[in-house]
């Protein structure tokens, strides 16, 4: 793909959980727009392997070990980017995690409730704390997390992961309230699924076969509202690009849903079936 726009040229970006899956995406296209970013997650070695495919020899993308539940980790992942690159300008809290398979409340274990909390809640507070650290000062930024479907709509995912994501929309709306008067921007962005590892790590490891993954395919597929395309990661990376652009410069304690219309109607109502 040809790309004549550079909506993020010259910006410095903080990717949470950007080694694999949305977060992946999320950072291959900041770089692609021309922004400088450093990769933040826990899996060392897909991180550093992602980041020497995009630098391809430059020096413009950067991997951070950081536990995105550990404050120490996210207070280090900001300070090393703003070290490497000379500033923050967009902080992109993307790690998240599912809790287990379980729709039986008596038997959800407390410790599984609060692993999530931990990454999914703790995580995006703590990017939202050291950005802020950073952003204050230059009177400028843009903060984006990533939400969900389940942000605004139960029974969609688990107990935790759907308190989880509601938890992250009001965040992002009470520390929009808060950040205004400093010119910084927050918003979030949901998607509906998107076949990553996060909706396979539900599944035994040793039934995620290309079978599996056609039948998550087709049930998201089949429980969409816009037919005739299936979500992918670049799709919501590319709102995530709009987000963080110059373009949505009055956009702020925004809730953008990427999710074709599926939280916005009606599922049981028949009259355009
Ligand atoms: P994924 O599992 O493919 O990737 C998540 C990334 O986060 C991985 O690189 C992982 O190593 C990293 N990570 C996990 N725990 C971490 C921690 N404690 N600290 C730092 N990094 C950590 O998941 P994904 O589908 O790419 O999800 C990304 C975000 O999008 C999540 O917040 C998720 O809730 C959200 N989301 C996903 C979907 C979907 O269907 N895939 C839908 C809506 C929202």
């Amino acid at each position: 793909m040809i790309f004549t726009v550079f909506r993020l040229l010259g910006k410095v970006a903080l990717v949470t959980g950007g080694a694999s899956g949305i977060g992946e995406s999320i950072g291959r296209l900041f770089h692609k727009h021309g922004a400088k970013v450093c990769v933040a997650d826990i899996q060392d070695d897909i991180g550093q392997r992602l980041c020497n495919d995009i630098n391809g020899g430059l020096d413009v993308v950067s991997f951070f070990h950081c536990d995105v539940a550990i404050e120490d980790d996210v207070k280090r992942a900001v300070d090393h980017t703003v070290d490497k690159f000379g500033t923050l300008d967009i902080m992109v809290n993307n790690a998240g995690i599912t809790g287990p398979h379980c729709w039986d409340i008596r038997n959800f274990e407390l410790s599984s409730f609060e692993k999530v909390l931990d990454v999914n809640v703790k995580g995006v507070f703590l990017g939202m704390k050291h950005a802020s650290r950073v952003m204050i000062p230059s009177k400028k930024g843009v903060i984006i997390s990533i939400c969900s479907v389940s942000g605004v709509m139960g029974g969609i995912g688990d107990h935790a992961y759907t308190s989880s994501k509601h938890a992250v929309l009001g965040l992002t709306r009470n520390v929009a309230a808060e950040l205004g008067k400093h010119g910084i921007r927050v918003n979030c962005v949901s998607p509906f699924s998107v076949l990553t590892n996060m909706p396979l790590s539900q599944i035994p490891e040793d039934l995620r076969t290309e079978e599996t993954k056609a039948k998550l395919s087709y049930l998201a597929l089949s429980n969409s509202n816009l037919q005739g395309v299936e979500l992918s990661a670049e799709d919501v990376a590319n709102a995530v690009v709009f987000v963080a652009s110059d373009e949505a410069r009055y956009m702020s304690g925004a809730n953008l849903m990427i999710d074709g219309g599926f939280t916005s109607v009606n599922h049981g109502f028949q009259v355009f079936k």
